[in-house]
């Protein structure tokens, strides 16, 4: 049994009223992100949960994109929660209508998911920081790039894609599931920047 006066129970923010919920309180739910284009985790409180998870259950039921679809089912295996048919390559729309499912059995709370392997809050910190350092160099990578000879031009690609690579490594080790979606997001669109404007030069 957890006790909620726990002093070492740990506190996440809800994303959508930004108060403060200690764990044994909080709900673990999929939401879209609509700036990296998929469902990740989230935190809700008592209050918030609910409607978020309504949400959630009427995007997934109207998309009929794969990545998004995928992107629910790993949020699930992400906690703990295997999804067999995603998992054999079942087609998107029947992983969907599992996953609505598994959506209601949050809703009626006969699944409930914990934070999972967060590691301690000071510990996130260090993370974020090396995250941070990582991207900050992925992006001078980057931006050298577009001022680069065209011999140097692949080394400032391969940097940007080397540093960003490491900063998705710690967020995946941190279980920061958002900063994972939003880093590979960056890496995809450098990438493709790079194939349209520089590919051939270097
Ligand atoms: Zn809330």
């Amino acid at each position: 049994m957890e006790a909620p006066e726990d002093p070492n129970a740990r506190q996440v923010v809800c994303s959508t009223c930004f108060r403060l919920v200690t764990e044994p309180l909080v709900h673990v739910i999929p939401a879209y992100n609509a700036d990296v284009g998929r469902f990740v985790t989230t935190f809700r409180c008592e209050t918030c949960w609910l409607p978020s998870l309504e949400e959630t259950r009427a995007l997934l039921e109207a998309t009929a994109d794969e990545a998004e679809i995928a992107s629910v089912a790993v949020f699930f295996e992400n906690h703990g929660v295997l999804v067999h048919e995603f998992r054999r390559g079942d087609p998107a729309p029947i992983v969907r209508k599992i996953l609505v499912e598994m959506i209601d059995m949050l809703r009626s709370e006969t699944i409930r998911l914990s934070i999972g392997p967060l590691a301690p809050r000071d510990e996130v910190e260090l993370h974020i920081r090396e995250i941070a350092n990582n991207e900050k160099l992925a992006e001078a990578a980057y931006d050298a790039m577009y001022e680069a000879r065209p011999h140097s031009v692949r080394d400032c690609f391969d940097d940007a894609c080397g540093y960003l690579a490491q900063a998705i490594s710690v967020a995946k080790r941190a279980g920061l599931d958002d900063e994972v979606a939003r880093l590979t997001a960056r890496r995809d669109h450098i990438i493709k920047v790079y194939d349209s404007q520089f590919r051939g030069i270097g």
